[in-house]
């Protein structure tokens, strides 16, 4: 991280002036609590909006987003300081490619995290999609497996593409519940949380419109459907999931490594040889052993033998 190019913060700037001057506020109440740096990760499938996303924390164009899911398989941290304060966001390539978990992505996204540590993660998806599947739970699990169940203590559910207007003549509200009540439950199965697991009871579940089309309020501020500013929403929440008691996660290489499989292994390894040798070899050659006693000569000069008495 030293070799990191640490550049003033110049993107707030383009936020509306009562955006930043939230945003400000936020960040003055981490430094007192002692916070003053912010690591954020951004995971997700493709094309859901994780760079689009980046963009409009920082302000600033920072990392190349794409209407065609092109990301390449490389993580990019892009990293702000302001006030004493330093943001970090680490944007990711999507998990999954042709309907698997793309490995390499993933083990790319490991080694790029070593040595680093996570105060949050931002899952994104997008609202605008209405079915939640076997996909969403491999991508949530391959997350787990990673960072360990600890991680979804340090999260919060991003859903994109939050201007819309839901279909059926649905309220806004409740298509929004709905939408991520199906995405929380696919993240609790392909997490392996009980609902207790899950510290403050559920992960929250913040809304983003990255589109410059977004619609703004009197005060020029971003803001949803339902007239939430939503910068200074999603990192308000951030803010409280960081000051809400539990642990970031250090990125060392036990972690990535995982309960070795191949390690468990090779405990077993004397323990079957024994059992191979005990209950396979021995009988075996015992038997070779009886049948050779049987059959101390070879029939044909027993024929012999008794042929020659007559
Ligand atoms: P990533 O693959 O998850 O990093 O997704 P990108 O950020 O590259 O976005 C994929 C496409 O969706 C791009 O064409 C973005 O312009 C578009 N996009 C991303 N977020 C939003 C959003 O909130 N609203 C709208 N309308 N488009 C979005
Ligand atoms: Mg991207």
């Amino acid at each position: 991280m030293a070799s990191q190019i640490i550049r003033e913060w110049l993107g707030i700037n383009s936020f509306a002036p009562a955006t930043q001057t939230k945003l400000l506020e936020l960040l003055g109440k981490l430094n007192q609590e002692n916070v003053n740096s912010l690591t954020i990760l951004v995971m997700g499938k493709g094309g859901v909006g994780k760079s689009s996303t980046v963009n409009s924390l920082i302000g600033e164009r920072a990392v190349s987003i794409s209407p065609f899911q092109s990301e390449g398989t490389r993580a990019v941290m892009v990293s702000r300081s302001r006030a004493g304060f330093t943001l970090n966001i680490i944007d990711t390539p999507g998990l999954i490619e042709g309907g698997y978990i793309n490995d390499m992505a993933l083990n790319n996204i490991k080694s790029f995290l070593l040595n680093k540590t996570i105060d949050v993660l931002l899952y994104v998806d997008r609202l605008d999609a209405y079915r939640v599947d076997n996909l969403d739970r491999e991508v949530v699990k391959a997350i787990t497996d990673t960072f360990g169940k600890g991680i979804w203590n340090r999260a919060l559910v991003v859903l994109t593409h939050a201007q819309l207007s839901p279909p059926d003549g649905l309220p806004y509200d409740e298509f929004v519940s709905k939408r991520s009540e199906s995405l929380l439950k696919a993240v609790r199965l392909g997490a392996g949380l009980r609902k207790q697991e899950v510290q403050g009871s559920t992960i929250p579940v913040v809304l983003v419109e990255n589109s410059g089309r977004c619609n703004k309020n009197e005060k020029d501020e971003k803001v949803l459907p339902n007239g939430t500013a939503w910068i200074p929403h999603v990192v308000q929440t951030i803010t409280e999931v960081i000051l809400g008691g539990s642990k970031s996660i250090f990125v060392d290489q036990k972690l990535i490594e995982g309960p070795n499989p191949n390690a468990r292994g090779k405990i077993l390894i004397p323990v079957i040889l024994a059992l191979q040798y005990f209950f396979v070899i021995k009988p075996i050659e015992r038997r070779i052993r009886t049948d050779i006693a049987r059959e101390s000569r070879p029939s044909w000069e027993m024929r012999d033998t008794a042929s020659r008495k007559y």
